[in-house]
């Protein structure tokens, strides 16, 4: 620790999830010397416990904001899993499975969105479409949706993956070690404490997911992060028994390559209490088997929580602090910190090397007007 402060950093990101992990990489691209510093292990909070899916779950329902980040990762990250899979001989499982909808009944929004955004969707108008896209689908569904394109990575893999590949880089990571607060003065960012101990930098970049938002700099500006929880389980399945990724009334199943089913999530506010309930892990069986019966009397193999960086419309915060400069942001990604987290990270590392960030970083500014979706409030 003691060769680490005595140089003063250029920049540097506090937590290291799929954030701030694709951000130091970034970075350190470009050329700066960077420290990451985590207060547990390098992605192992929400970006260890999603599901992964690369998309929205309702694309249709969200800021256009959230759509462009997206689409986004939808096109770039099966380049960096085959990069980050050379590096590290660790696969993310970037799959592109599809994601079917058990119902029509937004046809005529999902329509609008696709039309608008260019995105490929079909209409499965029957049972008989419906079930030859995704066989495994209960009898009683009759027509649903289809997003082709939309693919999936394996949490904990690409966590792994992006880890292991940090560690071959020169840089400075800090795991196990939490930043108490920021150093500042006369509105220009001077570094960050770890416990008592004073780490210099000419720019930090907060990253923390759910934990954000308890930096007084953040509530001084009304960045409004706080945790949702997610309850999640993990069914044996059998290779190729679900092709798709089913979504049925805001639950959904993902397949993994290796046959294991994931079902999800519950959107639970108990603070920063991740504790599990074996209720909700039954009901979740419940609502799985009801859509896929084939499901019935699988065991469970796991069943675990994380917790989700909220914001009040689900677009995050990425930008500089209004007051202090050389603090940025990159953190309140939502329900689709995944899919969203290579864009974000990409354009928080141009603003920052001073090259045009490649989409428009006006929605996601600090200060920027939020309408909190009825989900929030
Ligand atoms: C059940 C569930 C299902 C999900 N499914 C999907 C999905 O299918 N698709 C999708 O795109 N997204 C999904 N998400 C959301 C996604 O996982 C998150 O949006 C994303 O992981 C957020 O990444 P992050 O890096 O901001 O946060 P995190 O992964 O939580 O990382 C933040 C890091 O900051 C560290 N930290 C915090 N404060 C400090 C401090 N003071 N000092 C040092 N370190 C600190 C923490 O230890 C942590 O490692 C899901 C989330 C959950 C919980």
């Amino acid at each position: 620790m003691d060769g680490m402060k005595t140089a003063v950093k250029e920049v540097i990101v506090v937590g290291g999830g799929i954030i701030g992990m694709l951000t130091t990489r970034f970075l350190h691209q470009a050329g700066l010397d960077v420290m990451l510093v985590d207060q547990g292990q390098l992605g192992s909070e929400s970006t260890w416990a999603g599901g992964g899916i690369l998309s929205p779950l309702y694309p249709w329902h969200y800021h256009p904001a959230i759509t462009t980040l997206s689409q986004y990762g939808q096109q770039h990250y099966r380049a960096l899993c085959q990069q980050i899979k050379t590096e590290t001989d660790i696969d993310p499982q970037w799959l592109p499975s599809g994601l079917v909808f058990t119902d029509d009944t937004d046809l005529a929004a999902a329509r609008a969105w696709a039309d608008r955004c260019g995105a490929n969707l079909q209409h499965l108008a029957d049972s008989q479409a419906l079930h030859a896209c995704e066989p495994q689908l209960a009898e009683d569904f009759h027509s649903g949706l289809f997003l082709p394109d939309v693919a999936q990575m394996r949490n904990p893999r690409i966590a792994d993956a992006l880890r292991t590949s940090l560690r071959l880089l020169p840089i400075t990571l800090a795991e196990f070690t939490r930043v108490t607060r920021l150093a500042s003065n006369d509105g220009r960012i001077t570094g960050v404490y770890l416990g008592d101990e004073l780490f210099h930098a000419n720019k930090v970049i907060l990253a923390g997911g759910a934990w954000t938002g308890q930096f007084p700099e953040m509530q001084a500006v009304n960045v409004n992060i706080r945790p949702v929880m997610g309850q999640m389980i993990l069914v044996r399945g059998a290779r190729d028994l679900l092709k798709r990724i089913v979504l049925h009334e805001g639950r959904y199943l993902i397949p993994r390559k290796d046959g294991r089913i994931l079902c999800g999530s519950t959107l639970e506010m108990n603070g920063f209490d991740k504790r599990t309930t074996p209720e909700v892990a039954q009901d979740l069986l419940e609502t799985a088997c009801r859509v896929v019966p084939a499901l019935q009397g699988l065991p469970i193999l796991n069943h675990w929580s994380g917790l989700r960086p909220g914001s009040p419309d689900g677009v995050p915060y990425i930008g500089e602090h209004p007051d202090i400069t050389g603090l940025y942001v990159n953190a309140g990604h939502y329900r689709y910190g995944v899919t969203m987290g290579l864009a974000s990270a990409q354009m928080l590392a141009d603003m920052i090397i001073g090259k045009t960030p490649l989409i428009d970083p006006t929605p996601y500014r600090l200060n920027a007007e939020r309408t909190p979706t009825a989900e929030w409030v």
